[in-house]
């Protein structure tokens, strides 16, 4: 397999690149990641897509979580650890009240590249590059902040090594054992009607612990979780520079996280984000907006898994609450009937956004569900295995969404609305999802 150049893939077009004002900055960044040690190893993207695989039998259903964007300032202990929490404590009600192995993926550790509908943002009349994520350029509304830099390429992996290393010490170092279970589930959410159930159900698996413990069974699984990182593959001169033969295989991985996905915008089938993620290894998402046809999803089958290995392709549907039963049908029908074996996850948030009267994009937290609902029912009705979620949330009491138990109105979303990009479900919202999703699991 041999790796198409970046000026190949450049040549497939620049769509949502960023625009360099010095070439020579850019491949001086490009250089030194191609000498910077692999993020992830390649028989770590293997073993993710042998559990991914799991999925596609429908043995198993994947958790795929974390922010919109991450940005550099907020990779601290603190916030890792509360978004890994909140990953364990879903990942826990949906393994123990559906009895389904959950495979856990953060959206983290690179997630800072973001595709935008607009090249420029206007504000009072003064109209600037808009906000591509950190990996490009500042959040920040002046001129400064707003150019495109390349040295935040080289930002971009050591915060991406700087959150792995911390999610890894956290998920193999003690804090992911089961017997913590309870501590999780500390502070503000407590008193919720989510963590109250939450606080019962971890009751029950101490319980469970103790007699297994007693016993004497005290298998590995329970001090230590496997969690794998992934993001939007959307930079091509990062996700180039970062992918390299492996050396036990002498095939192309992408070595800047366990799995990559193409969004919505970058989905072309003879664009250079399929052409240069069709040459690696890695387990892929492709996410599949309300325009999708069978036949674009067949085609981005042929082109990103053309022996069909199980485990390989995740598609992540996001029509829309109002769009997801009538739209996911025919697609989803015509795949499976061809054989193809993919995985099938809901992304309940992109399609579900809007701009509330304040100003603030948002996403009603009943939408969300809504349109988790519909993509549960239409995979019964085909006859199809509805393999995960892929959510946008955060580990801390934001009020970015709406609605949900809290009762997060319009008005609230100035109290703690700190995201740079789309609204995250909040600590409670999310883990609300997991029971309500726990209970579709089980239907
Ligand atoms: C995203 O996941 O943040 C995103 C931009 O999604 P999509 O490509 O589905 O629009
Ligand atoms: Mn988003």
């Amino acid at each position: 397999m041999t790796i198409p150049s970046l000026e190949d893939l450049n040549a497939l077009g620049r769509v949502q690149q960023p625009t360099y004002g010095d070439p020579a900055a850019v491949a001086s960044a490009v250089a030194r990641l191609r000498n910077s040690p692999p993020l992830v190893f390649a028989g770590e993207c293997d073993d993710l897509t042998a559990k991914l695989a799991a999925v596609t039998r429908g043995e198993a259903f994947l958790l795929q979580g974390g922010d919109c964007a991450e940005t550099f300032a907020g990779v601290t202990a603190d916030n890792v650890k509360n978004k890994l929490r909140v990953l364990l404590q879903m990942a826990v009600v949906l393994t123990y009240a559906a009895s389904v192995p959950v495979v856990k993926v953060g959206r983290l550790a690179g997630q800072y590249a973001k595709p935008r509908s607009s090249d420029t943002e206007t504000r009072n009349g003064v109209t600037l590059p808009a906000y591509r994520g950190d990996s490009v350029n500042g959040f920040d509304f002046t001129a400064e902040a707003r150019r495109h830099d390349p040295q935040r390429l080289l930002d971009t992996y050591n915060n991406s090594a700087a959150t792995l290393n911390l999610v890894r010490a956290f998920t193999t170092g003690g804090y992911a054992d089961l017997r913590e279970v309870h501590s999780w589930n500390t502070d503000f959410v407590q008193d919720t009607v989510a963590g109250q159930k939450y606080e019962k159900l971890a009751t029950e698996i101490q319980r469970a612990l103790t007699f297994m413990e007693a016993i004497g069974a005290d298998p590995d699984e329970f001090h230590r979780v496997d969690f794998y990182s992934s993001h939007e593959a959307l930079l091509l001169d990062y996700e180039h520079a970062m992918t390299r033969i492996d050396s036990r295989t002498n095939l192309p991985y992408d070595v800047s996280a366990h799995m990559v996905w193409i969004g919505e915008r970058t989905r072309q089938i003879n664009g250079a984000h399929v052409e240069l993620l069709s040459k690696i290894q890695n387990p892929l998402g492709v996410k599949l907006g309300p325009t999708t046809t069978a036949d674009d999803a067949l085609a981005l089958a042929e082109k990103l898994n053309p022996e069909n290995i199980p485990g390989r392709l995740t598609f992540i549907t996001r029509f829309g609450a109002g769009k997801i039963r009538e739209g996911l049908q025919p697609v989803l029908e015509k795949v499976a009937a061809s054989g193809i074996a993919a995985n099938w996850i809901c992304d309940p948030m992109h399609g579900n956004t809007f701009e509330a009267s304040s100003g603030y994009k948002t996403r009603r937290f009943e939408d969300v569900m809504e349109e988790v609902q519909g993509f549960f029912d239409v995979h019964r009705a085909v006859g199809t295995w509805p393999g995960g979620l892929h959510v946008e949330l955060t580990g801390d009491d934001v009020t970015e969404c709406i609605g949900g138990g809290e009762l997060i109105d319009e008005a609230d979303l100035a109290n703690r609305y700190e995201s740079v990009c789309d609204p995250r479900l909040s600590r409670v919202q999310s883990l609300e999802m997991a029971f309500l999703v726990a209970d579709m699991l089980r239907k």
